[in-house]
């Protein structure tokens, strides 16, 4: 069985290291695990889910690749889903709200110790979640950002190591701040545009408001002078 991942998954493939004990937390359909047993990249592979629709795609999709040698799917909630006899080294949260990510690590975090790298896409906050990352032990070793259908998804790859990181790192990411893609000076042209139209209609006397939004105006052009 041939899948073909979609772009954004495709991204977080490639961070996923080879011959990798895989957990994909919220697998959905499981295509993420079942493409990398496929393509040989991993050894083996957890598709944890913790809605009941959810897991019987991903059940019914490994079942009709055969691959159930390679892949448990577990109905299990975040890092719920991880046995110790799993050798887990890797693990992908993919498709989910950056806090959402931040409280399953959070949640699971005893469970965390023997996993290596943790590769993660968060569809908003990323900066709650990178604030998680460098709270809790976890260095930031390497960012992404894409777009797919209209759609612009940040990828976040960690370690365990000691990170200190400023808060525009937090804001803008480390790795995504220093390269300044074409796709992140869209991103931020775009959100300064429209804090800019927002503080132009906020009357003079909300000082408070506006004072904020002129912060994060003067952030971003900060940042996006860097380059
Ligand atoms: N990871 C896939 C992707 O990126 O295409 C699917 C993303 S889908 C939008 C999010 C999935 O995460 C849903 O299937 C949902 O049931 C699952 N999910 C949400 N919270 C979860 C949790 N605490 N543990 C396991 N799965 C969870």
């Amino acid at each position: 069985m041939t899948i073909l991942l979609s772009k954004r998954l495709q991204q977080v493939a490639s961070f996923v290291p080879q011959g990798a004990r895989l957990l994909d937390v919220g697998s959905d359909h499981a295509y993420l695990p079942v493409a990398l047993i496929v393509a040989g990249q991993i050894e083996a592979a957890v598709a944890g889910e913790v809605v009941a629709g959810p897991y019987q795609s991903a059940v019914d999709t490994v079942g009709s690749a055969g691959l159930e040698d390679g892949i448990i799917v577990r109905l299990a909630d975040g890092l719920a889903a991880m046995q110790p006899s799993d050798r887990i080294d890797t693990i992908t949260i993919c498709g989910m709200g950056g806090r959402l990510i931040a409280d399953i690590l959070d949640k699971g975090r005893a469970e965390l110790s023997a996993v290596r790298r943790l590769v993660l896409q968060p569809n908003n906050r990323e900066d709650d979640l990178r604030r998680w990352l460098t709270a809790h032990g976890y260095a930031i070793v390497a960012e992404d950002i894409l777009e797919e259908n209209g759609k612009r998804y940040e990828i976040i790859v960690a370690e365990a190591g000691q990170q200190e990181l400023s808060e525009l790192d937090i804001r803008f990411g480390p790795f995504l701040r220093q390269d300044q893609s074409p796709i992140f000076l869209q991103k931020w042209q775009q959100e300064c545009a429209k804090l800019e139209d927002a503080l132009a209609a906020i009357p003079i006397q909300h000082e408070e408001t506006r004072s904020a939004i002129s912060q994060k105006i003067q952030a971003i052009k900060e940042v996006l002078h860097e380059s």
